[in-house]
């Protein structure tokens, strides 16, 4: 503190009243806990939302009496509980989950977590977290309009499609050289427009949890080759040249196949697209003894250090891409993780700007049934 610092010196029960004067006032749920995570303090925001009484919750094992479930209702164990994560890392933790309140029912929270530390070791926590039911519902209501909207459009899509190759390919007569480039320009506006709907309605359905599984034995390097032709052939005014690495032995796995294509589809995508002229991306599957790894790397432009934990985020698009690309929506690696999620897989990279980038993409067989998502009614413990 500096000499000139007239900040007026409490005593430490004044620090006290202040500390809780602040803590009944905040405008969320507040609840502070001691190393053993037993409660010590409960602001009225809490009480109301969880509708225990204070009573009630002072000295209680937080995550005792607050039973806490992911927002897919499944319940959290000890270890997954933001509290204790907060005091295994010694950092704040953010999440979002349900909690159950006395009554029985479920309410949506966004939560975050600090610990207390003094000189590195915990001396509680402090959580605050706040009802999102509303927000919740808007989500809800945003993804329901998208999907409408998205199906309502596909239907004059197609007419202008079929009506345009008709066009191309003379079925109305003959057409002249301007015409026929003005037609091609329609068909790709056309062919991007119906995968914006594809990924839109296809993130709908993942945000909702109805995007069905259906598992089937692939062959992978089949696969693989096809979707390699279709991004040529789909690329093919560009240099850049794609190439599927066959795998030394033949490769299958038991997956959903066009989930597993649309993942592998948009990483060749996006490697061809920031990808500069005479570069190339290589496509290879390889069988490991616990999963399926398949690799996507390409010579391109690379995704930048600050930008790289941000990259599956929605909407993101790197700034070295922005300067030179100006279509895209940030979109399809959002999409791409939610679905290698759907297929309890893992997706990760490593890249160097200027150098290139190469996605990792694990998936484990499924098993012959998809296991049933659990919906509706929240589980009792
Ligand atoms: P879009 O391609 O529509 O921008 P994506 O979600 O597919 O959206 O990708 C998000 C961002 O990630 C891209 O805008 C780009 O900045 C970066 N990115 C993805 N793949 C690559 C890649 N192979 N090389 C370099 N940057 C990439």
């Amino acid at each position: 503190m500096s000499q000139y610092d007239d900040t007026p010196k409490r005593t430490t029960f004044e620090q006290q009243a202040e500390a809780e004067a602040l803590f009944t006032s905040i405008g969320d749920g507040a609840i502070s806990t001691d190393e053993f995570g037993r409660i010590t303090r409960v602001n009225p925001v809490a009480q109301e939302i969880i509708g225990y009484t204070e009573a009630e919750l002072l000295g209680q094992w937080f995550p005792k009496i607050i039973t806490a479930l992911t927002m897919d209702t499944k319940v959290v164990n000890l270890i997954d509980r933001p509290i204790t994560k907060a005091f295994l890392t010694g950092k704040p933790i953010y999440e979002k989950m349900i909690y159950r309140r006395k009554s029985g029912e479920s309410v949506p929270v966004s939560i975050v977590v600090s610990p207390i530390l003094l000189d590195g070791k915990p001396l509680g926590a402090v959580e605050v977290f706040r009802d999102i039911t509303l927000e919740e519902e808007i989500d809800r209501m945003k993804s329901e309009f998208i999907s409408l909207a998205s199906h309502q459009l596909r239907t004059p899509l197609s007419a202008i499609k079929t009506y345009s190759h008709m066009l191309i390919d003379g079925y109305m007569g003959d057409i002249t050289p301007a015409q026929k480039k003005s037609l091609r320009t329609i068909i790709s506006g056309a062919n991007r427009m119906n995968e914006l709907i594809s990924t839109l309605l296809n993130i709908t359905r993942i945000e909702s949890g109805t995007i069905a599984v259906t598992p089937k034995v692939i062959d992978v390097d089949s696969v693989i080759d096809e979707i390699v032709k279709e991004v040529s052939m789909m690329a093919a005014d560009k240099a850049v040249e794609v190439v599927a690495k066959e795998s030394p032995k033949p490769v299958t796995i038991r997956t959903d196949l066009l989930i597993f294509k649309e993942i592998v589809t948009n990483l060749v995508t996006n490697g061809v697209k920031y990808t500069p002229e005479g570069g190339s991306v290589i496509v290879q599957a390889k069988k490991r003894s616990a999963d399926l790894l398949v690799t996507v790397s390409d010579t391109g432009w690379g995704i930048p250090k600050q930008s790289q934990d941000q990259i599956f985020s929605k909407f993101f698009r790197a700034p070295n891409i922005v300067r030179r690309e100006t279509t895209g929506t940030g979109l399809g690696l959002y999409l791409v993780k939610g679905l290698v999620e759907t297929l309890g897989g893992k997706i990760w990279f490593k890249s160097e700007e200027g150098k290139g980038t190469k996605f990792y993409l694990s998936i484990k067989p499924l098993k012959k049934q998809p296991a049933a998502k659990p919906k509706g009614e929240v589980p009792q413990p």
